[in-house]
């Protein structure tokens, strides 16, 4: 008997974004939060029995994923609490080539002490993530694609493995000739 398709209880999609990740995004709003930052810009995704519960397939029409999208961020809520669909749509998005960016209120530490299997192999098919909570005591606006100075844009592909992680350099591979402004 073929495995049932995993669910993802999702607040909600964007289908084109240029503001969650480099490049234009499709974006995946994860349902369900314990972190519970103070100056979340999404209390509404903290409860983990709001939005909705949708397969991955669900998730990924909902898209509509064109070639004009470059990958499609993890954000929510927190993703990694949902590791089996998180997995599963990474695998989606990696077989049409886009790439797949993850934010977590985890650090990159947290993560790695994580024993949860499909946590692993998620990272192994993610390009970039940005750790930790989001912190009102430092918050800078100017950041590049994240809210608090204690977040860390980080190269998965580079750090895996290692306990201290590779910060991404915006001028690598896959972004090349993309505009963006920051550190
Ligand atoms: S981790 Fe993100 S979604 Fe969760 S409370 Fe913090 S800022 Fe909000």
């Amino acid at each position: 008997m073929a495995a049932l398709e995993p669910k993802i209880q999702i607040a909600g999609v964007l289908q084109e974004s240029v503001v969650d990740g480099p490049g234009l995004r499709a974006v995946v709003f994860f349902q369900g939060c314990a972190h519970h930052c103070r100056g979340c810009h999404n209390p509404e995704t903290w409860d983990p029995k709001g939005g909705t519960p949708l397969s991955v397939s669900e998730v990924w029409d909902l898209l509509r994923y064109n070639p004009l999208i470059s990958g499609v961020t993890l954000s929510g809520g927190e993703p990694l609490d949902q590791p089996q669909g998180a997995l599963a749509l990474a695998k989606k998005v990696r077989a049409v080539g886009g790439n797949v960016m993850i934010y977590t209120g985890y650090t990159w530490e947290e993560i790695n002490a994580s024993q949860v299997g499909e946590i692993s192999e998620l990272l192994a098919l993610t390009t970039l993530l940005v750790d930790g909570p989001f912190m009102l005591a430092r918050k800078n606006e100017k950041l590049l694609f994240r809210g608090s100075e204690n977040q860390r844009l980080i190269d998965v592909q580079a750090s895996l493995g290692k306990k201290t992680p590779v910060l991404w350099k915006k001028s690598g591979g896959w972004m090349d000739g993309l505009a963006i402004t920051g550190d």
